[in-house]
């Protein structure tokens, strides 16, 4: 059993990681260390509810701080991890100290990828990463003033949608030909971008933004510039073009990184001391027979799980089915498995009565589910996924069937 853990980043993974790792029995010096101001705290309702003004900043966080206290954990907040010494199992912090570490794990996240455009640099561009994120593009938010979303992914239009809701005139920019093309099938894709538009939003799709133009001589973005031409004037303009992996401390301390830092099935890095989870890691699937990174809540907290029980020596293997939500007005999309290299679609359900899901089969075997509003799929089609199921298509299509009855 290690004495000394040290958790670097302090979000959704760390929180999860110092539930297990107390639970599990470790009792040794715990350190956690942040470079945000806030405990960890849920990052989902930062484009819904907390971007709409409608719950407060303290409702965010995932523990109270009574929790940490109690638990004993050393929490450094608004402190950065510099560099890991790996030599010596310390880390140093931006005040220039260091921790010892016998098992060290990163649950650095990701960070947003910025425009890579002329004028990205003016006044009124912004990310949507976090709570001090979210504040700023709150205190530029006025009623009926014209918002530009750059990327029809799933953070761009969970903020369309908050931003119409708040009675803003929305443009979405999307480079394919259809929004979250990476994540959906096509018929999801049309769905969701027929109900944006029914709330009045704009979307665009195979637009390259070219570039961001200031409003007169001012140091404010005014419009965007697309590479055939076109302009869409902008008070505000809010990138959501992906996320990069936060591995640079890991890249500099030598440890492998390939979209993310790469890490075997028990979470541990090229460095048997150093485990990662979360959104910073690439992971092998077992289930899908290769390598992921995943963006998404139900990753975080089962890696994280998995991650500090290989810290203390209780031998985990982390292979799970995985699964993703996103809320856009009062639409529940859920996304459960991959639905890449699918040979077949059915469609179960009516699109046109905002209730429908769509299995993804390969030979037969069902891959992966897009439910809309029918939560009541999702516990069912996790277990024939994971169970590698080969339900009858008929009955799969037939909504009035319940999940549960193919298991
Ligand atoms: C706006 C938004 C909406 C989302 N909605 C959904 C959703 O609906 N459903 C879903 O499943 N997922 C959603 N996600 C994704 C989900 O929130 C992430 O997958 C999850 O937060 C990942 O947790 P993590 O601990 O890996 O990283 P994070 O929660 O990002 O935490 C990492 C922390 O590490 C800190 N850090 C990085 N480097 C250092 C360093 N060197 N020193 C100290 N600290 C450091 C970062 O500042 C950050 O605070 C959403 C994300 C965003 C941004």
């Amino acid at each position: 059993m290690p004495e000394n853990i040290v958790i670097v980043g302090a979000g959704q993974a760390a929180a999860q990681a110092v539930d297990t790792l107390r639970r599990s029995g470790f009792t040794g010096r715990l350190s956690l260390i942040g470079e945000e101001p806030w405990l960890p705290y849920q990052r989902p309702p930062l484009s819904k509810k907390y971007l709409a003004g409608g719950i407060e900043r303290e409702r965010l966080l995932l523990r109270p701080a009574q929790f940490y206290a109690s638990h004993n954990v050393d929490v450094r907040l608004g402190r950065r991890v510099e560099e890991i010494l790996r030599r010596e199992q310390r880390v140093r912090l931006d005040d220039g100290s260091t921790l010892p570490y016998d098992a060290l794990l990163l649950a650095t996240g990701c960070r947003a990828r910025r425009l890579e455009v002329p004028g990205a640099e003016l006044e009124g561009v912004c990310v949507l990463r976090s709570i001090a994120d979210v504040e700023r593009i709150r205190s530029q938010i006025v009623r009926g003033g014209r918002l530009v979303v750059v990327g029809g992914g799933y953070i761009g239009l969970e903020a369309a949608a908050t931003a119409c809701e708040l009675g803003l005139q929305v443009v979405v920019l999307e480079l394919a030909g259809r929004v979250m093309s990476r994540v959906v099938s096509p018929s999801v894709s049309a769905f969701y971008q027929a109900q944006h538009e029914g709330h009045g939003a704009r979307i665009v799709c195979n637009a390259k933004v070219r570039a961001l133009e200031p409003s007169g001589a001012g140091s404010r973005v005014g419009r965007v510039v697309t590479e055939d031409g076109a302009h869409y004037a902008a008070d505000l303009v809010l990138s959501g073009v992906g996320v990069q992996p936060a591995d640079e401390l890991a890249r500099a301390a030598g440890l492998v990184c390939e979209n993310g830092i790469r890490v075997d099935d028990h979470c541990r890095t090229s460095d048997p001391m150093i485990f990662a989870a979360g959104d910073c890691s690439n992971h092998p699937n077992a289930h899908y027979g290769r390598r992921l990174r995943l963006e998404s809540v139900d990753n975080a907290i089962e890696q994280a799980a998995s991650a500090a029980l290989n810290m203390i020596g209780i031998d985990t293997v982390h292979d799970k089915v995985p699964w993703f939500w996103s809320d856009q007005y009062d639409l529940k999309l859920i996304i459960i498995g991959l639905g890449d290299g699918n040979d077949s679609l059915v469609l179960r359900g009516d699109p046109a009565a905002a209730a429908f899901s769509v299995c993804y089969l390969r030979d037969g075997e069902l891959r992966a589910i897009e439910t809309v509003n029918r939560p009541q799929d999702q516990m069912a089609a996790r277990r024939l996924i994971a169970a590698r199921a080969h339900p009858d298509v008929r009955r799969l299509a037939d909504p009035s069937v319940p999940l549960k009855a193919l298991c």
